[in-house]
């Protein structure tokens, strides 16, 4: 028996159940990727794949098999391989986005016409997406009683890897790819489950920390968790019980959350999700764009995304409070922010990335829709010693402790010296 595994944003062999479930019920496993032009991935986050495939691909060599990589539409391309290897069921982990529904709905007519077997496997998320539904509805709206149904659901088991592959005797060349194996790369499984491990020292003091900008004690392990190249099923598994877990598990659940909005209401990316919300968007070029490059006058902000643009990553205070001036004080339709930000991030996803900027902007699920963020009280508050402004504003780095945040306030002449604009809006 044979058995075709599409790897999809599940770059791992540790607790992957359509990669188990394949190990467990054919003797031998093909494990298949198919890069898709159609994904939209900005460089950021091409780079972070072709890592995560040479870790993937190393850790199914050491389990006796390889990775198979071919180019096209995924559909076609997994129905070819099963059929030249005369593979009796495909597997694939389900996804939330339109384009993966679309993928899994195409995929089902054509291994229907093909007589093959397909299977899909939970593993993208902790809990399901369609697994808790308040009475009544298809969806939780707001997190809080998403949180506590969620709780009561989490799975405890947890898959190791399948001990052995074996490919079929025959495959073409044509079909692997050589890949590099870089020492120090930063995306794959290997490097996702180090992190982990170097990381879980700081849970303890998680809650204290994870809003402290300077101290960039967050996990970092978004990426991972976006490629998959760790389970989040096992990541909550191995934090419960220590100290400090549950405002972990907490932002987890936030991630399963936005993956179940997504599931319901597919259009998350371009429309409001609360189509009554107020938008009165100006559409200022200029502003948009000193936002972009980290020039608005307001440190802060500038320092966030300029954290975007050299890490393709940036911490989640700093998230909010670059969210909040462009669509509150600069006035910017949300959906340019939530483009930008798409493009470079590397943890970059539709679920979580939309359903976070409609929040902000008040068009999403919020209850409070018209929060507005004060940028230089969050500064004060998360980067009380300016320690964080001045990593990423090298202008403002002869600044001392938090006047950093409000140069704007310093006498005219030392300000000009600086070379640093005025605030585009005040805060
Ligand atoms: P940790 O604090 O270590 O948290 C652990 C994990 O919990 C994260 O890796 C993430 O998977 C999840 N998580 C934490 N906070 C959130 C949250 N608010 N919503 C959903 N999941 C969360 N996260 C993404 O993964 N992809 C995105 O595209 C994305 N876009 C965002 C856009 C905006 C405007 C905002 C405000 C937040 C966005 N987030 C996004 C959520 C959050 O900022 C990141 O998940 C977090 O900063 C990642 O860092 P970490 O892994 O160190 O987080």
């Amino acid at each position: 028996k044979v058995a075709v595994v599409l790897f999809t944003r599940d770059l791992r062999v540790h607790d992957n159940p359509a990669l188990s479930a394949a190990a467990r019920a054919a003797e031998h496993v093909v494990p298949l990727f198919v890069h898709d032009p159609a994904l939209p991935a900005g460089r950021n986050r091409r780079w972070f794949l072709d890592e995560s495939l040479t870790d993937l691909k190393e850790s199914l060599r050491r389990l006796g098999a390889d990775l198979v990589e071919l180019r096209g539409d995924p559909v076609h391309e997994a129905v070819r391989v099963a059929k030249a290897v005369g593979a009796e069921g495909l597997g694939l982990a389900r996804d939330v986005s339109s384009l993966a529904r679309d993928r899994e709905r195409r995929l089902e007519q054509a291994c229907a016409d093909e007589r093959i077997a397909l299977r899909t496997f939970p593993g993208v998320t902790i809990v399901p997406p369609d697994a808790v539904r308040p009475g009544g509805g298809d969806h939780y709206k707001v997190f809080t009683p998403y949180w506590r149904a969620w709780q009561s659901r989490k799975p405890r088991d947890v898959e190791g890897a399948p001990r052995r592959l074996r490919l079929p005797k025959v495959l073409p060349r044509s079909w692997f790819r050589d890949r590099k194996v870089h020492p120090d790369a930063a995306g794959g499984e290997t490097a996702a489950r180090n992190r982990l491990t170097g990381w879980l020292r700081h849970l303890e003091v998680y809650d204290q920390f994870h809003d402290d900008l300077a101290a960039d004690r967050t996990s970092r392990l978004s990426p991972y968790l976006h490629f998959g190249c760790l389970s989040p099923r096992e990541l909550a598994a191995r934090v419960e019980g220590r100290a400090g877990a549950e405002p972990f598990i907490r932002q987890l659940c936030w991630r399963d959350f936005y993956h179940q909005v997504l599931l319901a209401f597919p259009g998350l990316r371009r429309e409001k999700y609360r189509a009554g919300a107020a938008d009165t968007w100006r559409d200022e070029a200029g502003a948009f764009q000193a936002w972009q490059e980290g020039h608005t006058g307001i440190p802060i902000v500038d320092a966030g995304m300029r954290q975007l643009r050299s890490e393709g990553w940036m911490h989640n205070r700093a998230r909010l409070i670059t969210a909040s001036y462009l669509t509150k004080h600069l006035r910017a339709d949300w959906r340019l922010g939530g483009d930008h930000f798409f493009d470079l991030l590397l943890d970059g996803d539709v679920a979580n990335n939309y359903g976070n900027w409609q929040w902000v902007a008040g068009t999403g699920n919020d209850t409070r829709p018209y929060r507005r963020f004060n940028p230089v009280r969050q500064a004060e508050r998360f980067d009380p010693q300016g320690d964080y402004v001045r990593r990423y504003v090298p202008e403002l780095a002869d600044l001392e402790g938090g006047a950093v945040h409000t140069p704007w306030k310093l006498p005219e002449a030392r300000r000009r010296r600086l070379r640093y604009p005025a605030p585009l809006a005040m805060p």
